[in-house]
């Protein structure tokens, strides 16, 4: 059976995503096929679904205004695997604080019991690059882009700590969903898109 993983096409890395995914796809040898989405009527098709890193503000925005919001949190909650990067982890968060302006008011998912700091490593200038490591899910040594990234500053009890930078929380998991800070997408490593194309798979079968 061909299996449909999406990657949000309303802002941000999507055709990065997109990229990726197929890498990753081909490695793995599996019969996936990797569309953009922008619509309920597209989510409702999906297998899998990448919230690809942009600008939270505006993709919350962008996906309340045109009805995919509501759709995404159902789809999601049914068991629909999901990964998150940057500002789509944002998006999953029930609580997301800007670490200057504070409160920002912006539409998120609500899917994931964590709390997040924006731009918590500081803003574009700050942007960084560093090894982290994810060894619950085998990925010892992942190239980690951070940019405008968020952090956890705190999780709920059901949620697993993939990984810490500088103590401080940057990947997360709870059952089909996670969350990263950093962005996969943006160096050659397939690793983490292959877990995620590997959780839809066995969410099928
Ligand atoms: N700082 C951005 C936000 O709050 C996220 C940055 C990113 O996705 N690279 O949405």
């Amino acid at each position: 059976m061909s299996l449909t993983v999406g990657v949000l096409s309303i802002q941000g890395d999507v055709q990065e995503n997109m990229l990726s995914s197929k890498s990753a796809i081909d490695e793995l040898g599996l019969d996936v096929d990797v569309v953009d989405v922008r619509t309920p009527e597209d989510i409702s098709q999906l297998d899998g679904l990448i919230i690809p890193g942009g600008e939270s503000t505006t993709i919350g925005q962008l996906s309340l205004v045109n009805g995919s919001l509501k759709i995404l949190k159902e789809k999601i909650q049914s068991g629909m695997p999901v990964l998150g990067i940057c500002a789509g982890m944002i998006m999953l968060s029930n609580t997301a604080n800007d670490k200057i302006i504070g409160k920002t008011d912006q539409p998120l998912l609500d899917i994931l019991d964590i709390k997040l700091e924006r731009n918590s490593f500081g803003r574009q200038k700050e942007s960084f690059e560093s090894d982290i490591s994810m060894d619950s899910i085998n990925i010892p040594k992942f190239h980690g882009v951070f940019i405008r990234a968020p952090s956890v500053s705190d999780v709920g009890s059901d949620v697993e700590v993939l990984s810490k930078f500088n103590e401080r929380i940057v990947a997360v998991k709870k059952g089909n969903v996670i969350g990263t800070a950093f962005h996969p997408e943006l160096t050659e490593d397939t690793a983490l898109h292959k877990y995620f194309i590997n959780l839809v798979n066995k969410s099928k079968n």
